[in-house]
């Protein structure tokens, strides 16, 4: 017979309770278990909810990989703009300073600032660079078929 377990053929095997889970192991296995009797697996709270958490578990696993696609994705903070007017304000530059330094006309840094413009990812890297700002934050996206948005 073989072991639950590990799987080795051995020339008996006991059955014990691993994991709330009743398995035919061999003796090296057995150690790991609780032995059934009568009244152990009462005990346990067992018997008629062996089916029940066998399919517990499985929706847990099956749950599981619903999660597994589960990423972080960096996304533009929403007060970008504040950032960056209160860091350049911080590094007493103007406008047309800061654009300058990031390759942008004074008027683009101007809307960055209010919010109407979105810094494209490149021109959002320069400002977090010459200005040691964080205008990125790390977002836990799930990506499944019942994404709310
Ligand atoms: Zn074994």
């Amino acid at each position: 017979v073989q072991c639950e377990m590990c799987g080795q053929t051995v020339a008996a095997t006991r059955r014990v309770i691993i994991d709330r889970t009743p398995l035919n192991v061999c003796n090296i296995c057995a150690k790991f278990g609780t032995p059934t009797s009568p009244g152990t697996a009462a005990r346990l709270g067992m018997t008629a909810n062996v089916a029940e958490g066998l399919a517990r578990r499985e929706r847990r696993m099956g749950s599981k990989d619903v999660y597994s696609s589960e990423r972080m994705t960096l996304e533009l903070v929403d007060d970008y703009g504040a950032r960056i007017q209160k860091a350049r304000e911080a590094k007493g530059w103007t406008r047309q300073e800061l654009g300058g330094r990031i390759k942008e006309p004074e008027n683009a840094v101007a809307r960055m600032e209010s919010g109407s413009l979105h810094p494209t990812d490149a021109v959002a890297q320069r400002l977090e660079k010459e200005l040691g700002i964080k205008l990125f934050e790390a977002v836990k996206t799930i990506a499944t078929a019942r994404k709310a948005r």
